[in-house]
């Protein structure tokens, strides 16, 4: 089975969910990940414990089918290091064309080095349709300088997404909360490039508290905030609370898989979102904007 049959308006659809926010890696990266985390701080922080998962496209895909889910967006790790970079989009672009379209690739670049335009051209040449998980702290560039804004301004002539790291400023700590862009960061960049479509992953960091601001609403009406995480990090009411700041049309599932399951998290929203918001949300908006080819039945 590939869709849920879900009551919307008092009819029921067939819907195509799509789980927006995963990670995978190549089988030899998970296989380095002591070798790389000695050369990578980041990656050592998020990745050199044994226990922390690691997902190639073959879990994900099993991991999807268990969920219903159809389709996901897939990023890497945003590594330091040019090598580990074409490793990563390497495998992206394989698990792309190997899922047959049931995978989406926001490609990794470090617009810290010196030769990242051609890496990050080539991601789109092979067929990403944006960048991230983007930590740009981490990394060593800043959002607001020019190789923030060179990536802007490519993105923005390539119709790719961006999608950020969001760095909560407050609450608790967890392996790579820090060194991604902060709320404040983020409404600055986005307000600077209303012609690039931006995802705030999890839940943004708080950005959408100031929606509730005319002229902050008004600014950044292109971006995006994705779910992944959601349970780890806030309460129950969490994203019906960001539906009712951004609207239906802006919340964007995700899991964050393989650090949450796509099905329990897909499962937990769909009991809270009414039918026709669950629709947006965990399937409609993430197609439309990551261009995800659909197939209804
Ligand atoms: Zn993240």
């Amino acid at each position: 089975m590939e869709a849920w049959p879900v009551a919307a308006g008092g009819t029921i659809g067939v819907v195509n969910w799509v789980d927006a926010h995963t990670h995978l890696f190549s089988p030899s990266q998970r296989e380095a990940r002591g070798e790389i985390a000695e050369r990578d701080r980041t990656f050592a922080e998020m990745y050199g414990s044994p226990e922390a998962k690691m997902a190639t496209v073959a879990e994900l895909l099993g991991a999807l089918d268990a969920a219903e889910i159809r389709h996901a967006v897939v990023a890497g790790f945003a590594f330091a290091d040019e090598r580990d970079i074409e490793e990563q989009n390497g495998y992206l672009a394989e698990a792309q064309r190997c899922s047959r379209g049931r995978v989406a690739v926001v490609a990794t670049v470090n617009p810290g080095l010196a030769g990242w335009e051609r890496q990050a051209r080539q991601a789109l040449d092979a067929g990403a349709v944006g960048f991230g998980e983007l930590r740009p702290h981490n990394q060593g560039w800043e959002p607001l300088e020019p190789a923030g804004r060179a990536l802007c301004g490519l993105a923005r002539d390539a119709g790719a997404v961006l999608l950020w790291h969001v760095s909560e400023p407050v609450g608790h700590g967890y392996p790579g909360k820090e060194g991604g862009i902060s709320p404040v960061e983020l409404c600055r960049v986005a307000t600077e490039f209303p012609g690039v479509k931006m995802v705030g992953a999890h839940l943004g960091g708080g950005l959408a508290y100031y929606l509730q601001m005319p002229e902050v609403k008004a600014a950044i009406e292109n971006v995006y905030f994705d779910t992944a995480a959601a349970t780890l990090l806030y309460d129950e009411q969490s994203v019906a609370r960001l539906v009712d700041l951004a609207g239906p049309g802006r919340v964007i599932f995700g899991s964050d898989y393989p650090l949450l399951s796509p099905r329990r998290q897909l499962q937990r929203l769909l009991g809270q979102l009414p039918g026709d918001v669950a629709k947006q949300v965990c399937g409609g908006n993430a197609e439309r904007l990551f261009r995800i080819a659909t197939t209804h039945e």
